[in-house]
């Protein structure tokens, strides 16, 4: 089943409002066994003729979202009618809701939104409690030759949503007869590049019949995406993690963070930071996780000097002899935190975000960072992560916390719980 999104709206292609409806609407639509197969986004006006008339040529079911509001712009039910040589009439029904929608609101209803009740002869309205615009659905054997499946539905969010899971999932349910979608999971891996991926295992995924997979790049991280029967996702992975294993960080969709946080739970283990380029980020990232409070206990940020030596214990004359940027310094935060807090673990890191303060030795993307835990060696090793300041941050960050999360894997937990 050929499936067509047409998001109508000006603000999206000035830029003013992020077109969120096509990806929202490609992952509920996912659920259902189904794909996208085309999304565009078109302005207000009548620039929807043309995009309709060349869909239908296409699809066979169209989803169209925006437009159809009371003003002058908002032409989406007008042209839909008159591309389907379908008339317009009044919906009774659907005049007596827009009516009680303002009654209960104590607003009286200019005549413009009368224009909202008018719907193509034969199409089913979809209502809309959330909202004055009552969504249109074209069953397919009104779309003339082209017999495509038509939805018009409203563009705030808080109406199209509760629209497409009520009204339009279920009709396309029936309408494609899927009955078991295929599974999706997503295997998230850090300390490797796409294109590591690409030459030790491309190959073989491509060899497991019923397999799609995908590859998606983010900082610090690589998603691999794999769709298929069970028995296809259950040799993927197998593939995935005999060559990756040490850097598989969820299976799940579980972020970083959240996999930190679940393994120091499970030990009952706590953990502090001391952050200098990052500004508390890697805080704020494991108090992002709900449960946090269970392993986190203090996060400093120390980006003077003097906050280093006061608040983590760092010898000034490491900082003259090295710098802030520096093994040396980096290591004496991570057990400066970790004596100062009374944590289990303690991760450090500082680094030059940029744009001014690099130098020849260290140029601006360098970073330390430091995993101290108690009774163990401390680890410390740099990172070059040349970005403008917020992917750097992001990166020492994702850096530290996976160096954290191995930290975490190897430590045996029954030496600490007796
Ligand atoms: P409309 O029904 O076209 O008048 O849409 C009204 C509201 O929905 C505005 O706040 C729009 O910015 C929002 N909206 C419309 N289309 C989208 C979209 N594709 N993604 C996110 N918001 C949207
Ligand atoms: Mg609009």
């Amino acid at each position: 089943m050929r499936i067509e999104i047409i998001n109508t709206g000006t603000e999206l292609l000035l830029g003013q409002t992020l077109n969120t409806h096509g990806a929202w609407l490609g992952a509920e639509l996912f659920k259902l066994g189904l794909r996208v197969a085309r999304q565009t986004c078109v302005p207000d006006g009548v620039a929807i003729r043309d995009e309709l008339l060349s869909a239908l040529g296409r699809a066979d079911v169209i989803i169209v979202s925006g437009g159809l509001g009371p003003t002058s712009d908002d032409l989406t039910r007008e042209i839909t009618a008159e591309v389907l040589g379908l008339e317009l009439l009044q919906d009774a029904a659907a005049l007596v809701s827009l009516e009680a929608f303002f009654a209960l609101r104590g607003r009286p209803m200019a005549s413009d939104n009368l224009k909202q009740v008018l719907i193509p002869r034969g199409a089913v309205v979809l209502p809309n409690a959330n909202g004055t615009a009552p969504g249109v659905y074209v069953p397919p054997q009104l779309a003339g030759p082209a017999q495509a499946a038509i939805f018009l539905l409203p563009g705030p969010p808080r109406e199209l949503y509760p629209m497409f899971k009520g009204e339009v999932a279920p009709r396309l349910q029936a309408l494609s007869g899927v009955a078991t979608p295929p599974d999706l999971i997503e295997l998230k891996f850090t300390g490797i590049g796409e294109s590591d991926f690409h030459q030790t295992l491309d190959a073989r995924l491509a060899a497991i019949p019923n397999l799609e997979f995908g590859y998606c790049a983010r900082i610090g991280e690589v998603d691999l995406r794999l769709i298929g029967s069970a028995a296809a996702l259950h040799q993927a992975r197998a593939l995935a993690v005999e060559r990756f294993g040490p850097l598989l960080v969820s299976d799940d969709g579980s972020s970083l963070e959240q996999t930190v946080v679940r393994l120091l739970t499970e030990r009952r283990w706590t953990l502090a930071t001391a952050e200098s380029c990052t500004g508390g980020l890697i805080a704020n990232r494991i108090t992002d996780v709900a449960g946090a409070s269970a392993v986190f206990t203090h996060g400093f940020v120390t980006y003077a000097n003097a906050a280093k030596c006061g608040l983590l214990g760092v010898a000034p004359e490491a900082l003259a002899a090295h710098g802030a940027v520096s093994e040396a310094v980096v290591r004496q935060m991570a057990e400066g935190a970790l004596a100062v807090s009374g944590a289990d673990f303690a991760v450090a890191v500082t680094g030059i975000a940029g744009p001014a303060g690099g130098s020849p030795d260290k140029p601006v993307g360098t970073a330390w960072i430091a995993v101290a835990q108690r009774d163990r060696a401390t680890r410390a090793f740099s990172v070059f992560q040349p970005r403008n300041r917020a992917d750097f941050k992001q990166g020492v960050s994702q850096a530290a916390l996976d160096a954290l999360r191995r930290c975490v894997l190897e430590r045996r937990p029954e030496s600490l719980l007796g």
